[in-house]
């Protein structure tokens, strides 16, 4: 396909191609924004979590420590002395494993009893309990003046084995009626309080610390991890005096290919989205293909409409032109815009005609439907000449099976008619010839015939005037009237001799005009009149002439009435019904005569009835005929000129069938 359909295709290939382009590409946009969303989401999530978790922990660690405030309050319940209070400090300190020392110090803050866990060497044995004095001080201090437990800031604490621990004081103050009566210090391993808090919350992937509220970690459990995948959450335990952070650091495994339901579900929605989007990229390349097969199909449809020579017109149902091809415009000389959507009556109709056209328009659009092998009329082309057209009309029937109009096909035939109009005037000339020649014949043979009694009757009229003047009556009234009547009779004898030759003569005045021809001139000349007969009888014609023929000299018109008579005889012998192999077959050939002369053969063979003993004895008598409007003179006629040209004439039977009509003719001598 080419030209600027393809071209209008092409465009709209691109332009679809590019709108697909951008289709796909805000999808994609739209997807990866969904799952991005997806997995902030599901971020956001994971904090929460971990919030709660260090909410919670947080509970759990405030409700620890009171319950070792208490604890430790109960050391002082009964007025101990330095001995029970050492018994009872032991088995708490057996209880709390976080508990590392429990001192009872006075309210100048000297140690006045105190024990240490039994679950590890003393941590102060390396750097002594007074370095760590301060510390001890400024918990109690906190205590005594917030008349309450309180709490130091943790500290680390250097072991022997070159580890360490980080530990915490809680100060208590003890009272007696109003007055204060000393301290109760608990020492803290920090990792401790956080290993026990974890025993009772397992979270596999992550790290959990205590830090200082500047963020310095003091002890931490659980691997550190970094990276973009690490949430972190952290709380202010918020204890007397103390400033101690609980920080949580979890980590999200590397992201498995559904991390969530969420998120499965937006990839799943992703990839059926992308499915009805490949389905409807190839759903539209399927059309695309039909589109292309049908515009094909339409440009073909096009050239078609445009190179045929037939004039096609459709018209609705109101007589409106609703399409014309281009072979209708030409026809008549309009342009397309000039005709589609004309009313009645329509510009090409002869304006003498318009009244007649109306009716059969009428009676068309009343439904009945005009003749199937179509009518002809005359049409008018837009410089007013007028032509005749052959219409075959048919109803036009819509794609719901209902006539939405007329469709009609016009054929100009103004060449056919002249045509029928020359071969009709043509025939008309040979059948004239024809006829002259058979009078021409008939009075050859007349005066022939007559000749010999005219001659008698003169014969007789002289003898017996001789008789009379030798006659003794020879005067007598009665001889005398003889006499001028014999006279008479000889006198018209001779004058109708005289008639008779002067017909002759007449008829025999054009003298034979011979020419050298060659035989296919003959055959040429008579082929238009014997294939309109053919095609009428629908008999095939073949002509052979054979390579290197002898040119003839003959009279023209004669040896051409002979050649169409003798064809004309054989197609009419093919005109039955039973015989369906209708071939005539014209041959010229070469034959040697005798002596140097060449001669020519013409042969004509049909596959026809054949001819019947009984006729074939009368074939040549002039006026036998079996056919009802035949002459009888045609057969007898071609013998009388081929032989007035040296010829002979003859026929016999043909294979398988029919009958071989030939003659001969000398060829002309070559000068
Ligand atoms: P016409 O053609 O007028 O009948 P013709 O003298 O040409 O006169 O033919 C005489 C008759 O000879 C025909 O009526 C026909 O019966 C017979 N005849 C001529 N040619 C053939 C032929 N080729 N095959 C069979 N019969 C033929």
């Amino acid at each position: 396909m080419t030209g600027p359909s393809a071209r209008v295709l092409r465009a709209v290939v691109a332009r679809r191609r590019n709108l697909w382009t951008v289709l796909v590409a805000l999808v994609a946009a739209l997807l990866a924004t969904l799952i991005w969303l997806a997995g902030r989401y599901e971020d956001s999530q994971f904090q929460e979590r971990l919030e709660r978790d260090v909410n919670a922990s947080v509970g759990d660690l405030r409700a620890t420590f009171l319950r070792h405030v208490q604890s430790v309050q109960a050391l002082q319940v009964n007025d101990p002395t330095p001995n029970s209070w050492n018994i009872d400090a032991a088995s708490l300190l057996r209880e709390q494993r976080e508990f590392v020392r429990i001192e009872w110090r006075t309210d100048d803050l000297s140690v006045l009893s105190h024990v240490d866990t039994p679950f590890r060497s003393s941590v102060f044995q390396r750097l002594g309990r007074s370095s760590v004095a301060s510390e001890v001080a400024q918990a109690c201090g906190n205590a005594r003046r917030l008349s309450g437990p309180a709490y130091g800031t943790s500290y680390f604490l250097p072991l022997r084995d070159g580890l360490g621990v980080d530990v915490m004081e809680l100060c208590l103050p003890l009272s007696n009626s109003g007055q204060s009566a000393g301290y109760l210090v608990v020492t803290f391993a920090l990792q401790q309080v956080l290993d026990n808090l974890l025993e009772r919350k397992t979270r596999p992937n992550g790290q959990v610390s205590f830090t200082e509220g500047d963020g310095t970690r003091l002890v931490t459990r659980g691997p550190a991890r970094s990276g973009s995948r690490v949430f972190t959450a952290q709380q202010l335990i918020d204890l007397p005096g103390a400033n101690l952070v609980l920080r949580m650091d979890q980590w999200r495994s590397t992201p498995e290919l559904f991390p969530n339901v969420l998120t499965a579900l937006v990839i799943a929605m992703s990839v059926a989205l992308m499915l009805v989007l490949a389905l409807l990229g190839k759903d539209t390349r399927r059309r695309l293909r039909v589109e292309r097969d049908l515009a094909e199909a339409l440009a073909f449809r096009k050239a078609m409409e445009d190179s045929l020579v037939t004039g096609l017109r459709a018209r609705d149902m109101q007589g409106l032109t609703t399409y014309v091809n281009p072979a209708f415009c030409q026809m008549v000389g309009f342009r397309a815009d000039e005709l589609i959507g004309h009313s009645l009556p329509a510009p090409y109709w002869p304006p003498e005609s318009i009244d007649e056209y109306q009716q059969r328009q009428a009676i068309r659009l009343a439904g009945n439907l005009p003749p199937r092998d179509g009518f002809e009329s005359v049409f008018m082309h837009q410089d007013g000449t007028r032509f005749p057209v052959l219409i075959i009309e048919a109803p036009l029937i819509d794609a719901q099976g209902l006539q939405a109009g007329w469709m009609s096909a016009f054929l100009d035939i103004s060449e056919q008619r002249r045509v029928e109009e020359l071969s009709r005037t043509s025939q008309e000339r040979l059948q004239a010839t024809a006829r002259l020649a058979t009078v021409g014949e008939m009075a050859s043979l007349l005066s022939h015939e007559l000749n010999q009694p005219l001659a008698a009757i003169s014969g007789y009229a002289a003898g017996s005037l001789n008789l009379l003047h030798d006659a003794p009556q020879r005067d007598s009234p009665l001889g005398a009237d003889l006499t001028l009547a014999m006279q008479r009779i000889a006198a018209q004898a001779e004058r109708a001799g005289k008639v008779i030759k002067s017909v002759r003569d007449f008829v025999r005045r054009r003298d034979p005009e011979h020419e050298v021809l060659a035989p296919e001139q003959l055959v040429d000349a008579i082929m238009p009149l014997v294939n309109l007969q053919a095609r009428k009888l629908s008999v095939r014609v073949q002509v052979q002439i054979e390579d290197g023929v002898p040119l003839v000299r003959c009279d023209r018109t004669m040896m051409e009435q002979v050649l169409l008579n003798l064809a004309r005889n054989a197609m009419q012998a093919m005109d039955q019904p039973q015989i369906t192999e209708r071939l005539l077959l014209l041959r010229a050939y070469r034959v040697q005569g005798d002596g140097l002369r060449q001669w020519l053969e013409f042969s004509l063979a049909d596959l026809g009835v054949g001819i019947a003993p009984a006729v074939q004895q009368q074939l040549f008598q002039p006026f036998f005929t079996t056919r009802a409007e035949g002459m009888g003179l045609g057969l007898s006629l071609c013998r009388t000129v081929v032989e007035q040209h040296g010829g002979t004439l003859r026929f016999g039977a043909n294979q398988p069938m029919g009958t071989v009509f030939a003659f001969t003719l000398p060829a002309a001598a070559i000068a």
